[in-house]
This record gives C-alpha cells, sequence and structure tokens, in this order.
C-alpha cells in the first residue's frame, strides 16, 4: 500500500465553537496535519485537548473557523461534495448504544447503505460480508439489546463496513469495552487496514497504539508531537507534561536497562521483550 498519497490534509485550522463570544476559546489551534492514503494513524492527547473536535474535522461534520480541510483535493467547506466526502470518511463513536438505530443486528448495519441509496441485493451482499469481517455472521437476526458492548461495537463497525468507507475514525471506539473487547476492536482495525482502508485511532491508550504508523499528540488543541511509534515512546518528558502514561512495557524496558541488561530502544510490545530476553540468555 502506497502511503505518501495524502488523502485528507489539514491546513491552519482553528476551530471555535462560539467564535461571536470567545473568538479566543480555541478547541483546535493553527493545526497542520495529512493523513496519508492507507495509513494507520493514532491521535492521542488528554481529556479537552480537542481529539473529538478534530475527527469531525476530518469529515466535514464541523468546518474549521480558520483554514482549510481537503479529502482527496475537495474541500469540506464545499456542500456539493459532503455527502460523498462523509461516505468516504466515516466515524465510529465511543458509545455504540448512540450509533444504534434498529432493534435486529441486521437492519442496522443495513441502516446507512440503505440511506446511500444502493438497491437491495447490494445491500444484502454488504451486511453479510460486513458482518463476516467483524465475527458476527451468527448474530444477524438477534436483538441488538441482547449483546455485549464490544459485540454492539462491531456491529456499528459493521454498520460503517457497509458504505464502503476508505476511511474510518474511530474516536475512543474501545473506551467503554473490557480488555477482550478492545483487543477485538483493534484486530479488525489492524484488519482493515491491512485490506487498505486509512485508520485514524483516536485513543489515550498508550498500548494500544504501539504497532501504528504513526501518532500525533494533541494538547490543548495543538499538535505537539508527531513522529513513528519508537520516537514518540521515547520522548519520556514530552508524554508526562501532556499527561500522557508511557506503555507499561516501555517503562519495565527502562527499569531493567538501568539494571543493566541489553535491551533494544525499538522494543514496545511484549513479544519484543521476551525476544529481547531471549537473545540475553
Ligand atoms: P477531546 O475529545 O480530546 O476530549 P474535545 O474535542 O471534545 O476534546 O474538546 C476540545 C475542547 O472543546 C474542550 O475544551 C471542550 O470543552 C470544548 N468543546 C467540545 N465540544 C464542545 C461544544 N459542543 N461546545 C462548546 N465547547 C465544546
Ligand atoms: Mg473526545
Amino acid at each position: 500500500m502506497d502511503t505518501n498519497k495524502t488523502f485528507i490534509k489539514l491546513e491552519n485550522v482553528s476551530y471555535m465553537y462560539d467564535p461571536e463570544e470567545h473568538p479566543d476559546v480555541k478547541a483546535i489551534d493553527g493545526v497542520s496535519l495529512t493523513v496519508n492514503e492507507g495509513e494507520f494513524l493514532a491521535i492521542v492527547g488528554p481529556n479537552g485537548s480537542g481529539k473529538s473536535t478534530l475527527s469531525k474535522l476530518f469529515n466535514g461534520l464541523l468546518t474549521p473557523t480558520e483554514g482549510d480541510v481537503w479529502v482527496y483535493d475537495i474541500n469540506t467547506k464545499d456542500d456539493d461534495h459532503i455527502t460523498d466526502i462523509r461516505r468516504n470518511v466515516a466515524m465510529v463513536f465511543q458509545n455504540p448504544d448512540n450509533q444504534m438505530v434498529a432493534t435486529i443486528v441486521e437492519d442496522d448495519v443495513a441502516f446507512g447503505a440503505e440511506n446511500l441509496g444502493i438497491e437491495p441485493a447490494e445491500i444484502r451482499k454488504r451486511i453479510d460480508e460486513s458482518l463476516e469481517a467483524v465475527s458476527m455472521s451468527a448474530y444477524a437476526q438477534r436483538k441488538l439489546h441482547q449483546l455485549s458492548g464490544g459485540q454492539k461495537q462491531r456491529i456499528a463497525i459493521a454498520g460503517v463496513l457497509a458504505m464502503k468507507p476508505r476511511c474510518i475514525i474511530f474516536d475512543e471506539s474501545t473506551a467503554m469495552l473490557d480488555p477482550a473487547g478492545r483487543e477485538d476492536i483493534i484486530e479488525i482495525m489492524h484488519q482493515l487496514n491491512r485490506e487498505g482502508v486509512t485508520i485514524v485511532f483516536i485513543t489515550h491508550y498508550m498500548e494500544e497504539i504501539t504497532d501504528v504508523d504513526r501518532i500525533v499528540i494533541l494538547e490543548k488543541g495543538k499538535v505537539i508531537a508527531e513522529g513513528v511509534p519508537i520516537d514518540i515512546f521515547n520522548q519520556v518528558n514530552m508524554l508526562h507534561r501532556a499527561r500522557l502514561d508511557t506503555p507499561e512495557i516501555v517503562w519495565l524496558c527502562s527499569l531493567l536497562r538501568k539494571g543493566g541488561l541489553d535491551i533494544p530502544a525499538e522494543t514496545l510490545t511484549g513479544e519484543q521483550l521476551v525476544e529481547a530476553l531471549c537473545r540475553l540468555k
């Protein structure tokens, strides 16, 4: 996958929720940023740093107070193309209950695609494929309220997949789930990314993003750091200032190094640490 092609581009974007009364209160403050085609980008930052505002700027749910957002060369302020942009840049939110519109699973999955005016035979095909992609085929006829939080989130993702977007933004979509549910959702994100879907993952669990392509750190509406995971995680002071946790493995590695063990700087996951330790034997 060519991840050098720009898909979404923000140029000097600021967003004020109340520009008349409070022009100095900027939820997003002078952000320039690109999301590349096919990449897996993570955005992290403390509560109130502007993550959700930024994600809504990506697909035109909000338009900038200052600056411009381009989605494959179309300005999100261009009303004529907004449906096209929303179809291609879809969102999965934190609470699956807020995204459910039907009672039966497959009706819910179909909803977005039906609104796009897609014909019934094609919708049937997409429902089946989308449920398969999130391992929920056996649940097509179930009632949504009988499902767990993690299962509902997978159904929300299936509904988004049925619209065949090129990019999916996950705004803290794992935050309300138990560890197993979180892992399932993250595995689905990676699988979709391998199939070519551009993924933007907003989270504050640092250990979930050790294997993404790029991390952007947001603080008070500004991008304060951007880079590959290894570069970000080794900026311990910056993470501390931004009130973000260092992943446990990174912290453990630093202790092991202090204890005299030769653990490579690029060790970010449990598997990598086990490998590094085995090599020391
Ligand atoms: P995050 O998702 O990182 O927690 P948000 O994008 O939700 O951050 O919020 C960024 C800032 O914008 C915060 O100061 C928040 O209080 C403010 N904000 C968010 N939504 C609204 C809104 N609908 N009206 C006014 N201010 C808002
Ligand atoms: Mg948020």
